[in-house]
């Protein structure tokens, strides 16, 4: 009967019931090879228990696969499944030994819609694991009215099961970031991403040459010659691990990184622009580092008039300004790497012939990497889309205020940003 239930279910999308319909139930229940005898509802609890029994009298032994029809001993189980109609559900039916003729030991019947041991089945866990996908787990605890440490540890078994059924496949285009632990504590994670699939692949616990050396010797020398482009800030050591451990890896300095460098060095010339000015000068100057910061076409009209007003006070601000805006406009030209490169040592030597030394290390820094940097202008790859997946890693912290566990972080991490976005 039952047989032909789930071949009904998969031949067609829309199935009618009659309420008649000595099976109604069982179908609508749809657990396998399970019948509804009967449903009590518990108004206090807003609690519906579904009775059942086996559509089977036969199970396998799991040690030598013979069919047993002897059965030896049973017990009364209840098991949490999806909620029905509003009330949360539970199934009780006689767990059943079978015993082995063959082997001569009893065996417990395994069934397909339940783990062995668990007290939910497994379409409830499943769905217990999407609710807290995109959610708070305490959320889904106090919705559910399930035992936090009950979710917490069922998410997290979900989550190791996902990663090891879908595992990253062989990667292209690679982003390094890192992304803030603590803020203001120095401390940082790495996050590894398929710039490709948008989805990160790796979180390590800090931001060191030898960690990220240690998770490249975990993957093969395929996987590692499979890279093309590493996407990465301007941290030289990541450039390094990169270099010793991917052979065909062009690297690429992300531009979002680039020109954050640019603005904290404008910050700090504009600082030491503003200790040379006089006093009153100073104070007209107050709250306007973002005016310079910011892009100038996302500038309102009055704020571009306030801008000029400052650069009528001081023309140094409005070089600084300019050289900003400039290197800006490089980046969002339609340039090759070989017209890029003149253009960026025409710059760099503008700066440097300012005298604005507070851009000099900027300077030093572009020398030194301007082969990344120049990468970028190949295919214009950024690592941008591990900055937008920054927000999620804060929310993500800020729901778990803050986590222990590092593992769970990563976990929850890595099931959140898993390119399904
Ligand atoms: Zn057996």
């Amino acid at each position: 009967m039952l047989e032909s239930i789930s071949q009904e279910l998969e031949e067609q999308e829309i199935w009618h019931i009659r309420a008649d319909d000595p099976f109604a139930l069982t179908r609508v229940l749809n657990l396998p090879d399970m019948i509804v005898t009967g449903i009590e509802i518990e108004q206090t609890h807003q609690r519906v228990i579904v009775f059942c029994s086996h559509d089977f009298g036969v199970a396998l032994c799991s040690q030598c696969n013979t069919i047993s029809t002897k059965i030896h001993d049973y017990s009364r189980r209840c098991v949490r499944d999806m909620p029905w109609a509003a009330r949360s559900c539970y199934i009780e039916f006689n767990a059943r030994r079978f015993y082995c003729e063959k082997c001569k030991i009893p065996f417990r019947e395994e069934l397909q819609w339940l783990e062995r041991c668990s007290r939910l089945t497994k379409r409830y866990q499943q769905s217990l694991f999407l609710q807290c996908h995109r959610t708070t787990l305490q959320a889904v605890h106090k919705k559910e009215k399930l035992g936090y440490k009950t979710l917490e540890r069922l998410y997290y078994a979900q989550a190791q099961y996902q990663l090891r059924e879908n595992p990253p496949t062989a990667i292209r285009k690679l982003g390094i970031d890192e992304f803030a632990l603590k803020k203001g504590h120095n401390s940082f994670a790495l996050a590894l991403s398929d710039l490709e699939a948008g989805r990160i692949i790796c979180v390590l616990p800090d931001r060191k040459k030898e960690t990220l050396e240690a998770y490249f010797r975990t993957w093969s020398d395929l996987q590692r010659a499979h890279v093309t482009e590493a996407a990465m800030d301007l941290w030289e050591p990541y450039a390094q691990a990169v270099c010793a451990y991917l052979p065909n890896a062009k690297i690429v300095a992300d531009r979002f990184h680039v020109m954050k460098n640019l603005n904290d060095a404008v910050t700090s010339a504009r600082r030491e622009i503003q200790r040379h000015l006089p006093e009153e000068t100073k104070q007209t100057l107050k709250g306007c580092r973002w005016l310079l910061v910011r892009n100038h076409v996302d500038l309102s009209h009055a704020d571009k008039e306030k801008l000029e007003a400052m650069f009528r006070r001081s023309c140094s601000l409005q070089q600084l300004h300019g050289f900003k805006e400039d290197f800006r406009a490089l980046f969002e030209a339609d340039l090759t790497p070989q017209e890029a490169k003149p253009k960026l040592e025409a710059w760099m030597s503008r700066v440097e012939a300012s005298g604005l030394k507070a851009l000099f290390k900027f300077v030093v820094t572009l020398k030194n990497r301007l082969e990344h940097i120049l990468n970028y202008f190949h295919d214009r790859l950024t690592s941008g889309m591990v900055e937008g997946l920054n927000n999620k890693v804060k929310v993500i912290k800020r729901c778990a205020y803050g986590f222990g566990n590092f593992e769970h972080f990563m976990l929850r991490i890595l099931m959140e940003c898993d390119g399904s976005t």
